[in-house]
């Protein structure tokens, strides 16, 4: 038996088992990919996710974790340039990046495999909760190779990403953001000259692309909610053919004569939601199976590995006690929730804005933008933009290991 169960290892998983297993906590992971690529995840590592990271007392290693930093930033309305932004003067070396997802986990788990507390199972789905005295106490599970399989734990935490089951059977309701939009997200060569990463806005549609960390122009083609059939029934020539149409003249032409080499296509759902409480006895959830993340701002990843940051400090010094007390351990869960709210609240509202200016295709949406693209340039409006951005930069709230 385990003190803790850990379904799913994405960050927020792999993240918080690497912590417990640092401190002499014996943890189970149990994620259902063999190879962590065939996932598709969000690669932006914003300063906030960052300082989480950096608190595992690994920098060495994660440093060389695969990434590319941007060097400008530039942004482009109705294909005009508005705004370049150099980021190292900006944000000094505290610079965001696009890392590689696979490295990273791979990373993670590596480093957690050097504690004999902790114990992975790679390509096995949690399939059920077990309950005893309405208290969770274990997971059914199947390995691929068909083997059944049941554990038991003081704990079960379910880091099973968007359609968790954990949250499912713990009947966890959640409230929804309205998110106007979903994503086609695809891979090609970058251009020779091409250093950075560039929005380009107008007319209700929004287009990023930016150099990846392995070399190659990541694009993220934001389109209005339930457009996916259309854009799959019309063929990959003619979504290419919306996003050149888009952009500057010289993009324009680079996306035409790479439609061929289009790569890594993944239509992304745009979900934002929180559920209402993290956890019944014996088990709760953390990063995308508490709280789905809008890709706005590019905050999930990071946001999932604070959770796993607060969730130790709290979980740490309870399971540390001998004999483990379970009810101080319910009542520790229902802390974590209670303190990861108010960044959450904050960044998912301010997540739900700016979709609905950027994709507003009325005339009232083209003079909105217009007006934002003038008065950016005022230092009063630089200033409130600055101060949402921090909050996605940075984080609402300073994010410490303590334990
Ligand atoms: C296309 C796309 C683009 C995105 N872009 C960005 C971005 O640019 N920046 C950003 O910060 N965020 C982005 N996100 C969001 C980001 O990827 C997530 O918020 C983040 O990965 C959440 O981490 P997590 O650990 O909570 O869950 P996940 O990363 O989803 O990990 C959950 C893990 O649980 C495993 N699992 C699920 N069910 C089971 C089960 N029954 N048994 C065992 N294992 C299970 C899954 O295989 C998975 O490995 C994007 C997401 C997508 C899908």
């Amino acid at each position: 038996m385990s003190q803790v169960i850990i379904i799913g290892a994405g960050p927020a998983g792999a993240c918080l088992s690497l912590i417990l297993s640092q401190r002499d906590i014996s943890v189970t992971l149990i994620e259902r990919r063999r190879n962590f690529d065939r996932e598709f995840r969000g690669e932006i590592l914003m300063p906030s996710g960052f300082e989480a990271l950096m608190q595992l007392g690994i920098d060495e290693k994660l440093n060389k974790v695969s990434n590319h930093s941007p060097r400008q930033l530039k942004f482009f309305l109705n294909k005009k340039q508005i705004l370049e932004i150099n980021q190292k003067e900006v944000l000094g070396e505290q610079s965001i990046k696009a890392i590689s997802q696979v490295d990273l986990l791979e990373t993670l788990v590596k480093e957690c495999k050097r504690y004999p507390c902790f114990k992975f199972y790679r390509g096995a789905s949690m399939k059920s909760l077990i309950k005893e005295d309405n208290r969770v106490n274990g997971v059914n599970f199947l390995l691929d190779g068909g083997e059944k399989k049941e554990i038991y734990a003081d704990l079960v935490i379910g880091a099973d990403g968007r359609n968790s089951i954990v949250r499912r059977q713990c009947n966890l309701t959640a409230y929804e953001y309205n998110t106007p939009m979903d994503i086609v997200w695809c891979k090609l060569p970058k251009p020779q000259d091409w250093h950075g990463a560039s929005a380009y806005a107008g007319q209700g549609n929004l287009l990023i692309a930016y150099q990846s960390w392995d070399d190659q122009l990541q694009l993220a083609w934001v389109v209005l909610k339930n457009q996916f059939k259309d854009l799959r029934d019309e063929g990959i020539e003619a979504w290419v053919e919306l996003m050149s149409d888009h952009v500057d003249p010289v993009f324009s032409q680079h996306l035409r004569q790479n439609t061929s080499f289009i790569s890594n296509q993944f239509f992304l759902n745009s979900v934002s939601d929180c559920v209402e409480e993290w956890s019944i006895p014996g088990a709760m959830v953390i990063g995308d199976a508490a709280h789905t993340m809008s890709p706005v701002g590019g905050q999930g990843l990071n946001i999932a590995m604070r959770d796993a940051v607060v969730s130790a400090n709290y979980l740490v010094p309870i399971l540390k006690k001998d004999p483990l007390n379970l009810k101080n351990l319910d009542e520790a869960i229902k802390q974590i929730e209670a303190d990861r709210m108010n960044e959450l609240k904050s960044i998912q509202y301010k997540q739900s804005i700016a979709p609905k200016i950027m994709l507003n295709q009325s005339l009232l949406g083209d003079w909105a933008r217009r007006v934002i693209a003038l008065l950016i340039k005022l230092p009063f409006v630089a200033r409130v933009l600055g101060k949402i951005n921090n909050d996605f930069l940075y984080g609402k709230i300073k994010i410490e290991l303590i334990v």
